[in-house]
């Protein structure tokens, strides 16, 4: 078992900048965490994450991706949240973790048809950071060295998972150590028999040849000294399973296997890699269409050799892998090897051109060849990923991709794009389509934003975005439209003051009042006199010192009566209060609702025609000389406002529960024409408690009868019993609530 300090020695021999801290909290951290699991081995759990930050220390990797898989599992195992870590480790290491988690639910048997969609989740969750994936392999692969100590079942089934994606995942990523490894775990558990008739008859084939190998190497040497190239050479058996896999396919038998051992030339540049292709097929002849050149034709992993097969020494057939040092790095650790994810170069753009690519046109390649690979259908058929449930991904009209949670809007995607756009959105299309701004984004839409200048976002967006991004956007604007309604108020008071004074107002006059008001801007001495905190009185008097007295503005007294009233409580702490007991003062037409501090004369408060009620999302309509319209969210009426986002009033229910205050609401009920049809949709909405108010026939035909009922309820919950209880009426076709 890997020990903390060593492991914290082996990354500081690779880099001696490592931050040791932030390895030693994440150690100590996920121990506690862990403290008191097992594995199935019996082992203390931190054995596991250990041993994965181990195997990705033997890639070198950067100190965020080895504290990553020290953390890997808190979340999903303990009791640690998403939260705590990004509160601990960073952002960065935050959502390294987080992926990871989301990796770990995934749902590995998907309905076929949603594949496609699945794998464009994960494309884009591989686009914003590969380094989950690099620590999901060594966690696998820890998993699968371990694996003997599972139950038989849960063996082959893991072991046949990492067969079907998990092995192809990184032999796309070019980590061919990994896939090897991966391959040869699975293999043994899946096969146990082939697997172990394999090993022994790859044991004896060595031992007869170990003289040829030999012979083999020493040769190539000599040729290639001969020639003046400095170089290393290398045999490798082939692993078992890549054995059995040719044996399968060809239907040969191992003897007759004739490439089980490879022999690989490393030598320090390009140039030499065509030197010793040279020196070799003028040695020894080639087997004709065995030749391959992946140094100027690279693989989409950026694996890079020259591969050919000579009938060698002693006739043997030798496959030939020649390359430099570094694209042998890179055939051995892919990804891993990108300096990308190295520490020491990851800042400045020039130092991530080791590869030959920049690094996110190199990220875009790989990421684009693993979804179109040499074999997507199989691929895809591999790769059964559930990824990312909770979000939704849609595309820019260029082709962007944009990760939403699940429940995005436009509004949504619109601030996800830029702040700019989110506040000058006015519209949208999906796929095409012109569609309401509330619309649920389904993954893959692609969406078009339509923006209009001098556009500020209503306040009643926030409630409809779901991403923290587009709310504290909109509440940001809309505190500042909130703000110039508020001046605008004030100036109107102040106007009306001055008329009644004789006098007129002009901002000019009091700006050059502001220093005998103690106040900076003339819009902080307007939004005060608006919300009510500087008398216009005050503000007349700075203008006018002179004058000693001004005719005092006249300001009702707020009633405060406890009984009967209700309010409506605006975010920007501005109360509406307008009392409620009767149904006439429900229509209060701009008849003096007092607001706290202003002239209720200002601003009056109704419902629109159609009511709302408790329990539902309410939007207020502030119609300069009209006052304000109170409207469920989703009434149609709306549109007619979208054109004046300025006029929106963010407006929430504040009763209390045990208010017996009643609402007005219209509903329409289609009904049978036949005696006693009336008597019951009566008793119905009686046996409910709740009040007729009036009842309209609408439309009266032979058999139907259709009416229009007003009704006073508590709340939308209490709409809905009687809703329900008149659908349930056998006389009754249909009925519904009237929204305007
Ligand atoms: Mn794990």
């Amino acid at each position: 078992m890997v020990r903390h300090y060593e492991l914290v020695e082996k990354i500081q021999s690779y880099n001696p900048g490592a931050d040791e801290a932030l390895l030693n909290r994440a150690y100590v951290y996920a121990m506690k965490a862990h403290h008191n699991q097992t594995r199935a081995s019996g082992e203390a759990y931190i054995t596991h994450p250990l041993e994965v930050a181990s195997i990705l220390s033997d890639y070198g990797l950067d100190d965020a991706t080895i504290a990553t898989a020290l953390l890997h599992d808190v979340i999903e195992d303990t009791e640690a949240t998403k939260a705590e870590i990004i509160y601990m480790f960073g952002d960065e290491i935050g959502k390294l973790v987080d992926g990871l988690t989301k990796l770990d639910k995934l749902n590995l048997v998907s309905k076929r048809a949603e594949q496609a969609e699945n794998f464009r989740k994960l494309l884009v969750a591989i686009s914003s950071d590969i380094r989950v994936l690099l620590v999901k392999l060594a966690d696998r692969l820890h998993n699968m060295r371990t694996l003997d100590a599972m139950r038989p079942d849960k063996r082959k089934r893991i072991a046949q998972e990492t067969l079907d994606i998990y092995a192809p995942l990184a032999g796309r990523m070019g980590i061919q150590d990994m896939k090897d490894e991966l391959e040869q775990l699975a293999f043994r558990w899946l096969n146990t028999e082939a697997y172990e008739t394999l090993i022994g008859k790859l044991a004896d084939l060595r031992q007869r040849n170990q003289n040829i190998i030999e012979i083999i190497e020493g040769e190539l040497k000599a040729k290639l000294g001969d020639f003046g190239i400095e170089s290393r050479v290398y045999s490798r058996e082939k692993k078992p399973y890549s054995i059995w896999c040719k044996m399968d396919n060809k239907q040969v038998s191992l003897e007759q296997l004739s490439d089980i051992y490879g022999f690989r030339v490393i030598v320090d540049d390009t140039t030499d890699c065509y030197q010793v292709l040279g020196a070799v097929h003028t040695t020894w002849p080639s087997v004709p269409g065995r030749f391959k050149d992946y140094i100027s034709t690279p693989k989409f992993n950026s694996y890079q050799s020259l591969h050919t097969t000579i009938v060698g020494p002693g006739h043997q057939r030798v496959e030939l892998q020649i390359r430099t040092a570094e694209m042998d790095e890179i055939a051995n650790y892919g990804v891993a090897a990108h300096p990308l994810y190295k520490d020491g170069v990851t800042n400045g753009a020039s130092a991530m051109d080791g590869a030959g690519l920049a690094p996110y046109q190199w990220l875009r390649k790989l990421v684009a060849n693993l979804l179109e690979g040499d074999n997507p259908e199989e691929f895809l058929e591999h790769t059964k990923l559930e990824l990312f449930q909770d979000q939704v991904f849609c595309f820019t009209p260029k082709g962007s991709l944009i990760a939403m949670p699940r429940g995005a809007t436009p509004i949504d995607f619109a601030y996800a794009v830029h702040t700019n756009i989110g506040n000058s959105c006015v519209g949208a299309k999906i796929n095409g389509r012109h569609m309401p701004l509330t619309s649920e984004l389904k993954n893959g839409d692609e969406i078009l934003i339509i923006t209009a200048e001098a556009q500020t976002p209503p306040p009643a967006w926030e409630k409809i975005a779901v991403t923290g991004k587009a709310r504290s956007a909109i509440r940001r604007a809309s505190r500042e439209a909130i703000q110039k309604q508020y001046c605008n108020l004030g100036r109107d008071i102040l106007q009306s003051m001055f008329t009644n004074n004789g006098k007129v107002y002009s901002d000019r006059e009091l700006t050059l009042a502001l220093g005998r008001l103690s106040q900076r801007t003339l819009e902080d001495v307007l939004a005060q006199v608006g919300r009510g905190e500087l008398p216009a009185a005050e503000v007349y008097s700075a203008v006018y010192p002179q004058e000693k007295t001004a005719a005092p503005y006249k300001r009702k007294a707020i009633k405060r009566s406890d009984d009967g009233w209700f309010s409506l409580r605006r975010v920007t702490n501005m109360r509406f209060r307008w009392p409620g007991k009767t149904p006439d003062e429900h229509e209060m037409n701009g008849s003096g609702v007092p607001i706290r501090g202003v002239s209720g004369d200002n601003i009056a408060i109704k419902f629109s025609p159609g009511g709302a009620v408790p329990g539902e999302r309410i939007v207020g309509i502030l119609v300069p000389g009209e006052g304000i319209t109170i409207y469920p969210i989703h009434s149609p009426l709306l549109r007619d406002h979208f054109d004046h986002s300025d006029r929106w009033i963010d407006v929430t229910w504040d009763i209390d529960e045990a208010s017996q205050e009643r609402f007005p609401v219209q509903i329409r009920v289609t009904a049978v024409n036949e005696p006693g049809t009336l008597a019951h949709i009566a008793t119905i909405i009686g046996e409910h408690d709740g009040n007729i108010d009036t009842l309209k026939m609408v439309g009266r035909r032979e058999d139907y009868t259709r009416m229009l009922i007003s009704l006073e309820v508590l709340d939308l919950k209490h709409l809905k019993d009687i809703l329900s209880g008149l659908n349930g009426l056998a006389a009754v076709s249909s009925v519904e609530r009237v929204i305007a």
